[in-house]
């Protein structure tokens, strides 16, 4: 058999010699620079190794890096397709400055240098005014670890917002609510029974790693179970596809969990050893001894209403199948892998508790960060920390963190042009970074009213690749590298192992290669930046960052350009090659030693490999013994958890007594905990165990959610009007090929996937009356859309679906073109917006012959505009499934068309708002919790007024 998993040695990486494919039959050989990175184009962060032609010095194709841990040489589509974002002939190579008025598409070219001083200025004006938190930078992916948080400190600004409540918040509520680690790390490889809530295998969070190891699992025979109302090429290849209806996902998981009670198939050894139980049963059943021997019984109480024939009355999975799919969990002790990140968590109001009660199915099972079983992310992610430090920042920002939230995972970024509108505050400046909130978040057109109001957002910076809706509004547009073009570290919990990766300009490091002499790379000195050597004059953030301080503290007077110094060339900025270097080789372990047998430097280890794997045990890291030296001076409560003193685990409760709290990235700062006589890492939790209860959601405001638990949908299919015409639609799938805004750059991927069709069962649109391919619209409680039908029996009835990747636009003929973005117009009366599309691709004249050949039309719907926000009131997530109503077309309605009302927009934002219940307590936010950018102590607390 053909082995596919063939590379060029790596020892032969900076002069490979091959045969031009394109030559082919001829025999012509070509010589290349091999120069690896990191991909940029999701969350996964795999290997790519660039093949520069020493001929042209361009990049003529992009493939896997076989040195990477966890991609291992293999990629998605997105992965080679970096390319096409290289050499986009319409990517924005130059800084821009907008001419006229917001959003009218005028620019000029700028430099660097003017666009830094510009922007710098106004920083330095607003921090010299004590208005840090009027400065913001929001991020779509970030791709790295921290380097901003770094950038952020230094200035003093508690500006970091993020894109986790449209994205992850309620995954994460939930698992962290078990564990302290807000995302799970599966073990597929080693699993035997692979539980998957989502389109996993295809599509899912870090699905490329993922998937060679799941299909790994299943051909050493691990049974898969997929759960998803739509029938994905991962439920196709599922052992179970079960399509519950959505939202009652967590009613099927606790039925499960209660069968394995019920039948003693649980792994009862460990839920005794590494839960609180004794607390689930104080809190929960004072009329019981707090004993082991209390426990089944309670939670067969507790559990009593989820029985296998209720739960296919709630859920629509039969009786028997969740009986076998019981005894198949119960057959598989420590060897049960399990994920949800997005799908039916972040579809549905209370989607927090899927993650809770599928991980509970893990914590019964005893398959916690077990081989084959299911760790928390903290526990295989490495974060090295930042070798030139800034100070914490004291200051709270509540446009990210209202107090309505105090549970909220994490920063309330759907709200943000809400919060604008009712005054809570204004913005000096926004950096917008590789994100595109007016199309990607929901309620787009309120975004866009608010990013129009220079009232609001006095100056918007984008820092994007690519064009996209909302760039289109900024006032400066500076264009940021993709994976082959900029610097950052990357590190994720990909398998059971720890890892870094290194994302690097291969463009610069091929100038370092193709300069040196004997073998030596070249020394491009102090003052290179990565535009000098990237396409156009595209650069990067780290370098933006360090230059942007400058212009801020020239002089240092604001204390700011000190950590953004050289220590190698003094009165110089620090310089990227610097900064990482000490990375390597002060705060990654094992890289110093791995290099030194390599007879390189760290950092030219890394710029030649871009990864490393860092050694590391990952199994059962809560087992670990830790040394008594390390709980000397900590007070032992009665649970045996050891509290440090000036830690929130000892905290007195005083609220004038915050001055001198220390805390921690996550947990409350206790070490350790002894159990039987041992003392053991445990969990970063209060209780440092897996919190069978939660003392934190019940002190918090929400006791009666303390457990797992279902929580009723906001889109319960018992309570909508079925025999009508309403529906679920579920927005959130994403298509494989795709990501949300910068796959529009790439040929290849939008040649492979441009169809936004909405699924739908055929019962379902027979009783509807819709034809196939007929036009459908789909009304939203703020607006509608008009959608193509596509007839399918791969959906429940009852439910509709289409991809959150589709539907991009632009507003100019010749301007922001792409291979996926239709040309719309917008017209705006009073609050009523509409977008009509004008027409799909089609052909242009560019740099790039390709675009004469473009053959497809479609570029779908911009559904997401249509749908109001709808915030967890306990995570913050955004709840995407929508209730619709489903009808033909009406006379007048053509394919695309998007009307909203954003005055019903902010009706439904207040009444999602009144489901909230802010903090009574004093304080902002659990201490324990994470939060990027954690400030001190003295900020968690609450005004008085
Ligand atoms: S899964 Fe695909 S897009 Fe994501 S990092 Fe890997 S190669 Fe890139």
């Amino acid at each position: 058999m053909t082995d596919f998993r063939k590379y060029p040695p790596f020892e032969e990486w900076h002069d490979w010699t091959e045969l031009d494919a394109k030559a082919w039959p001829d025999k012509v050989e070509k010589n290349y620079t091999l120069v690896p990175t990191t991909c940029f184009n999701c969350e996964a962060g795999c290997g790519l190794v660039t093949y520069f032609d020493r001929d042209t010095d361009e990049i003529v194709k992009i493939e896997g890096n076989p040195e990477h841990p966890a991609s291992r040489g293999r990629n998605c589509a997105k992965g080679p397709a970096t390319i096409n974002q290289v050499y986009d002939p319409e990517r924005i190579l130059y800084p821009l400055k907008r001419v006229g008025e917001r959003g009218s598409g005028d620019w000029e070219r700028i430099t660097w240098d003017q666009a830094l001083d510009e922007i710098g200025a106004r920083i330095r004006k607003a921090i010299s005014e004590d208005r840090n938190n009027e400065i913001m930078y929001h991020v779509g992916r970030p791709g790295e670890e921290g380097y901003t948080d770094r950038v952020l400190k230094a200035w003093g600004v508690d500006g970091h917002n993020s894109h986790t409540n449209i994205c992850s918040s309620n995954a994460r509520i939930g698992y962290q609510s078990w564990m302290g680690h807000d995302r799970p790390s599966s073990d597929f490889a080693n699993a035997k029974v692979i539980f998957l809530i989502s389109a996993h295998l295809e599509s899912g969070h870090y699905f490329n790693p993922h998937a060679q190891r799941i299909v790994e699992a299943k051909a050493a025979g691990a049974k898969v179970i997929c759960v998803d109302p739509r029938l994905s090429n991962t439920g196709a290849k599922a052992d179970f596809w079960l399509p519950t209806w959505p939202g009652t996902e967590p009613f099927l998981l606790l039925a499960i969990a209660r069968l394995l009670i019920e039948s003693e198939t649980w792994n009862e050894s460990f839920v005794k050893r590494w839960t609180n139980w004794e607390t689930y049963l104080e809190q929960t059943r004072p009329d019981l001894p707090v004993e082991w021997e209390s426990v089944r019984g309670a939670m067969l109480d507790e559990y009593a209403e989820y029985t296998p024939e209720a739960a296919e009355q709630k859920t629509g999975i039969d009786t028997d199948t969740i009986r076998e799919i019981a005894e198949l969990i119960g057959e598989h002790p420590t060897k049960f892998a399990s994920h949800n990140w997005r799908a039916a968590g972040a579809g549905n109001m209370g989607g927090w508790q899927v993650a809770r009660c599928l991980f509970f199915l893990n914590v019964l099972t005893g398959s916690v960060a077990t081989k084959g079983g299911t760790a928390g992310n903290g526990m295989n992610k490495f974060k090295p920390a930042a070798p030139i430090g800034a100070p914490g920042i004291t200051s709270w920002n509540e446009l990210e963190w209202p107090k309505e939230f105090p549970l909220s995972y994490h920063e309330m970024s759907i709200l943000l042009p809400h919060f604008l509108n009712e005054g809570r505050g204004k913005l000096d400046t926004y950096f917008s970074r590789v994100y595109n909130p007016i199309w990607t978040n929901p309620d787009g057109f309120t975004w866009m009213e608010a990013l129009k109001d220079e009232s609001k957002v006095e100056c918007h910076v984008a820092l994007t690749p690519t064009w996209s809706e909302t760039s289109w509004f900024a006032d400066y547009v500076l264009p940021m590298g993709v994976a082959a073009e900029r610097h950052d570290i990357v590190s994720y919990e990909t398998h059971a192992a720890k890892w870094i990766s290194f994302r690097q300009s291969v463009f610069r490091r091929y100038a370092e290669i193709k300069g040196g002499t004997d073998g030596e790379s070249a020394d491009l000195g102090p003052d290179a930046r990565s535009y000098d050597y990237n396409p156009g004059e595209v650069w990067e953030e780290n370098e933006f960052w360090i230059d942007l301080s400058w212009r801020i503290d020239p002089d240092g007077s604001m204390g700011i350009r000190q950590w953004f110094e050289s220590e190698e060339y003094p009165g110089k900025p620090v310089t990227i090659d610097e900064y990482y270097a000490k990375t390597f080789a002060e705060n990654v372990p094992g890289l110093a030693d791995a290099a030194a047998a390599a007879g390189q430097s760290p950092l030219e280890y890394m710029r030649d490999r871009s990864a490393f794997e860092v050694p590391a045990d990952p199994y059962e890291p809560y087992e670990r013994a830790v040394d008594p030296s390390a709980v000397e001076g900590c007070l032992k409560d009665e649970s045996g958890v050891f509290r440090k003193p000036g830690t929130p685990g000892t905290w007195s409760g005083d609220l004038d007594d915050l001055d001198d709290l220390k805390l921690s990235p996550l947990g409350d700062g206790s070490p350790a905990i002894e159990i039987d006589g041992e003392i053991k890492e445990g969990f970063p939790t209060p209780s440092k165990k897996l919190e069978l209860f939660s003392t934190t959601l019940a002190e918090w405001g929400w006791p009666e959610y303390a457990t797992p638990k279902w929580i009723p949908s906001h889109v319960h299919w018992e309570d909508m009007d079925l025999a009508g015409n309403e529906r679920i639609l579920l927005p959130t799938f994403r298509i494989p090929t795709l990501i949300h805004t910068r796959s529009a750059n790439s040929k290849w991927l939008n040649e492979i996937s441009h169809r936004h069709p909405l699924w739908l069962h055929p019962e379902d649109a027979e009783m509807l009356e819709i034809e196939e391919n007929g036009l459908v619209r789909i009304t939203t409680r703020i607006g509608h859309f008009v959608i193509q039908a596509w007839r399918t029996e791969g959906i429940r009835p009852g439910v509709v679906a289409a991809s959150h990747h589709m539907g991009r636009w632009r507003l100019e003929e010749d301007k922001a073109r792409s291979w996926g973005a239709g040309k719309a117009s917008i017209t705006n009366d009073g609050t009523t917006w509409k977008l009509k599309r004008e027409h799909g691709n089609e052909p242009y004249k560019s740099d790039d012959e390709d675009t004469e050949r473009i053959w497809w039309k479609d570029t779908g719907v911009h559904q997401n505009a249509t749908f109001c926000v709808q915030p967890d009131p306990i995570s913050g997530m955004q709840c995407w499934h929508q209730r619709v109503r489903v009808t033909p077309a009406e006379p007048g309605d053509e394919y695309g068309d998007v009307v909203v009302d954003t005055a019903k927009s902010h009706e439904a934002y207040l009444d999602w708002m009144s489901n909230t219940r802010p903090s009574t307590n004093g304080l902002r936010r659990p201490f324990w919790y994470a939060r990027p950018l954690k400030p001190a102590a003295t900020a968690y607390r609450l005004p008085t007024d």
